[in-house]
């Protein structure tokens, strides 16, 4: 399956810390309430003990994410934090497990949901960035990503116009791009909804798929970054590149009016930081410190956004929740202090969203898997090709200017003090996106990236499944484990 900009790499737009936790779970939830037509009295949650969502499931929003989903509400709902609350007053009964059931991935969800005539127990992973795979149903072994509709049959299948029609144990997957149509009478069928925003077909074709075939297919054209995103894009997901430059676009507006939000300031209780942002802001009109030049406003635009997130506002997972500042406040940090027009952030982003797509590929953005270096390190390395795509760089300059931010993030580790996404989430987004202005104006300046763009993402990879397991997103090393790090778990956790 070739990722997508909007699937993959920026967005989804939502609420809350985490996309691994709030979105996928979201998804997730969206596609149990589906399966079940919203017709359930009982809800059961349940999470390996072996896995990272046992020490994070609530801290970081996985619990919300499913009971808002469950509740029929958007992943942006400003009720999220109470959906359980909303469950139970409506009638659920609702439970949370922790049951060790062999689950073979790090992020793993078990959600049964019960009415008086049916149930389903779907178990799915979380893959990064937002990104789901349901792996069973009721026992039963599939693959199921969100980006068709989906109807299982049971029983004999009829004619059917679909993608795939997949036998399974005891049932029949179809995979379609629109809903299925008269089905004869009496036939037991559930379907799903698409919950991703680009959809899948079969036959699928993309222009290119790494940096290098990238560059073969720009010989005689001469595109830039940006030019080759839309391209990508446009055929990975068959919409026009108009579509996919105004849905960029959209991303662009969104993104400008949290940090204007954050900015002016954020409440929030149950937060370990203050609203940050306003302060800075405060710092930078009376000179109380360095004059860093631009990178003051790219640090008041990071915070702006980390602290949107910690307060429930409305964010954009660039690629990740807990990366949200890196790129988008890099990017638009920078263009907004040089007065540059919307246009032109929307092809940084665009840049920025390739570079995604080549990690996506080949690595992973999810901190379980990778560690910090797969989250606010990709942001870096994205932001770093989007800042060159702000000055005009040509294609070459946007790659060194990637390569050269990634190489500079092998071995960040993940290790949130109390399992929150905020320290030392925020000092990291911003030490990236510092990261990520020094890269891209080396590369500006003709410095050399040495190893190609392609190949520092397979080592950047490697190195993220060399950091151990306490090490990624457990809680379970580093800052986590200091002694104030577990005295603020006890005090926001118990
Ligand atoms: S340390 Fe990095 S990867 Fe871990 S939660 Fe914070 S931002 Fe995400």
């Amino acid at each position: 399956m070739y990722p997508s900009i909007f699937n993959d790499a920026i967005g989804p737009v939502m609420r809350g810390a985490s996309s691994s936790h709030v979105a996928a779970a979201h998804r997730i939830g969206v596609l149990a309430r589906d399966y079940m037509n919203g017709d359930f009295h009982s809800v059961l949650v349940e999470y390996d003990p072996n896995g990272s969502l046992e020490p994070t499931h609530e801290s970081q929003g996985s619990d919300m994410g499913l009971f808002c989903a469950l509740m029929g509400w958007d992943v942006t709902d400003d009720r999220m934090e109470v959906a359980e609350d909303h469950l139970k007053a409506a009638g659920k009964m609702v439970e949370i497990r922790i049951v060790d059931y062999g689950a073979s991935h790090e992020n793993t969800y078990k959600l049964t949901l019960t009415s008086q005539t049916d149930q389903v127990c779907m178990i799915a992973i979380s893959t990064g960035g937002g990104m789901i795979e349901v792996i069973e149903i009721n026992g039963v072994k599939l693959s199921l990503f969100g980006d068709y509709y989906e109807t299982l049959i049971f029983g004999d299948c009829p004619v059917v116009t679909a993608d795939y029609v997949l036998e399974r144990d005891g049932l029949i997957q179809v995979k379609s791009q629109t809903p299925l149509e008269n089905l004869p009478d009496g036939l037991v069928v559930r379907t799903m909804a698409p919950v991703l925003p680009i959809g899948a077909r079969k036959d699928m074709c993309v222009p290119f798929t790494d940096s290098v075939e990238m560059q073969a297919y720009n010989a005689d054209k001469g595109l830039s970054l940006w030019e080759l995103a839309v391209k990508y894009e446009s055929a990975r997901g068959q919409i026009s590149e108009e579509t996919v430059f105004e849905k960029m676009r959209a991303i662009v507006q969104i993104l400008d009016r949290s940090i204007e939000q954050g900015i002016k300031g954020t409440a929030y209780e149950d937060r370990m930081y203050p609203a940050h942002a306003p302060r800075f802001k405060e710092k930078m009109a009376s000179n109380a410190f360095m004059d860093l030049n631009l990178y003051n406003n790219v640090i008041l635009s990071v915070t702006a956004l980390m602290d949107v997130k910690s307060s429930m506002g409305i964010i954009v997972a660039a690629p990740t929740a807990g990366s949200c500042g890196t790129l988008p406040g890099t990017c638009l940090g920078v263009a907004n202090a040089l007065h540059m027009d919307e246009d032109q952030k929307v092809k940084a982003m665009l840049a920025a969203g390739l570079i995604g797509v080549f990690i996506a590929a080949k690595a992973t953005f999810s901190a379980e898997l990778g560690g910090c270096q797969a989250e606010t390190g990709s942001g870096s390395g994205m932001a770093a090709a989007a800042l060159a795509t702000l000055f005009d760089a040509d294609l070459e300059t946007c790659l060194g200017a990637a390569s050269m931010a990634l190489q500079n993030t092998f071995g960040l580790v993940c290790d949130p003090v109390a399992n929150r996404v905020e320290a030392p989430c925020l000092g990291k987004n911003v030490s990236m996106a510092g990261n990520a202005l020094s890269s891209a104006n080396m590369a500006l300046a003709g410095f050399e990236s040495l190893i190609p763009l392609d190949e520092v993402i397979v080592a950047m990879h490697k190195v993220g499944q060399a950091i151990p397991c306490e090490l990624r997103c457990t809680g379970k090393g580093g800052l986590a484990m200091t002694p104030t790090g577990q005295a603020l778990y006890k005090k926001f956790n118990c």
